[in-house]
């Protein structure tokens, strides 16, 4: 009895040392760069690499900053729109805000603002709890193009998150059109735009259109009369694929022992 037991361990051992040496890890084989480190912060923080824009303290990266009011680390909308003195391209966009506590207005005139990336495509900021409007100019909206995918708006006054992720729009050298934005939008953590293809530039008076722009523009946040709150707004650039090197194409193969000539080893078809 001792004896068959010890056997039947036996094949078990041998078979589960078989079924482990037909598992073999794939590898691309793609050398690739370590990712850079940064430290990403604290809950609510700000990112290493990124650019802060305000920090509760001052908006002198804006022009017409000096028109908001700053209080305990917040900034209310007043007197005009501000435009960031930096221009940016790609980039992720985070900004805080919170519409009036006290509710005034109804419709577009209840807590409006707005981010226009490049100055252009607004991602609209508005009062949109309990509070009807056309819904490609609720609060989420890219304004007058696309309703956000739902209504994820806190209540009047609490605050609110958007991060934003931008791919702007190319140019050719003639002023046409080579390749759309593209706009993702997180809501509270909410997805309301999942990589959205821009129309073209905001307009109240007539159909979104594409004219030729600048690689890198400013961003702005809108003034509409009504004092919305700002705070921690961040940005983030360069954010391209790591580039690895090549795998040699044939697997398991010594660059040692490569002939020199390649063309003359492997059919054109195979490579
Ligand atoms: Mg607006």
């Amino acid at each position: 009895m001792r004896k068959a037991i010890s056997v039947a361990l036996l094949i078990l051992l041998v078979g589960g040392t078989l079924v482990a040496m037909q598992v073999v890890e794939y590898k691309s084989g793609i050398i690739w760069p370590e990712p850079p480190v940064i430290d990403p912060g604290p809950q609510g923080g700000v990112p290493s690499d990124a650019i802060v824009l305000f920090d509760g303290k001052s908006l002198d990266p804006w022009e017409n900053g000096e028109k908001w009011k700053i209080e305990e680390g917040v900034a209310t909308s007043a007197g005009a729109t501000i435009t960031s003195k930096q221009k940016f391209g790609d980039c992720q966009l985070h900004v805080e805000f919170a519409t009036p506590a006290e509710v005034k207005g109804s419709g577009q005139g209840r807590g409006n603002s707005g981010i226009y990336l490049m100055s252009r495509y607004e991602v609209q900021v508005l009062d949109s709890y309990d509070n009807t409007t056309y819904f490609d100019g609720q609060c989420g909206a890219i304004y007058k193009e696309q309703p956000p995918t739902v209504n994820a708006c806190r209540k009047p006054g609490e605050w609110q998150t958007y991060d934003i992720v931008f791919n702007a729009p190319r140019f050719n050298e003639d002023g046409t059109l080579q390749s759309p934005g593209y706009v993702t939008v997180l809501h509270n953590g909410i997805l309301i735009h999942n990589h959205f293809e821009l129309l073209g530039a905001t307009s109240y008076t007539e159909p979104a259109k594409y004219a030729a722009h600048a690689e890198r523009e400013p961003i702005q946040i809108q003034f509409h009369g009504n004092p919305v709150r700002f705070r921690n707004i961040w940005i983030r650039e360069n954010i391209k694929p790591l580039m690895g090197l090549s795998p040699d194409p044939r697997p398991n193969s010594v660059e040692t022992k490569l002939p020199k000539n390649l063309d003359e080893v492997i059919p054109k078809n195979d490579k």
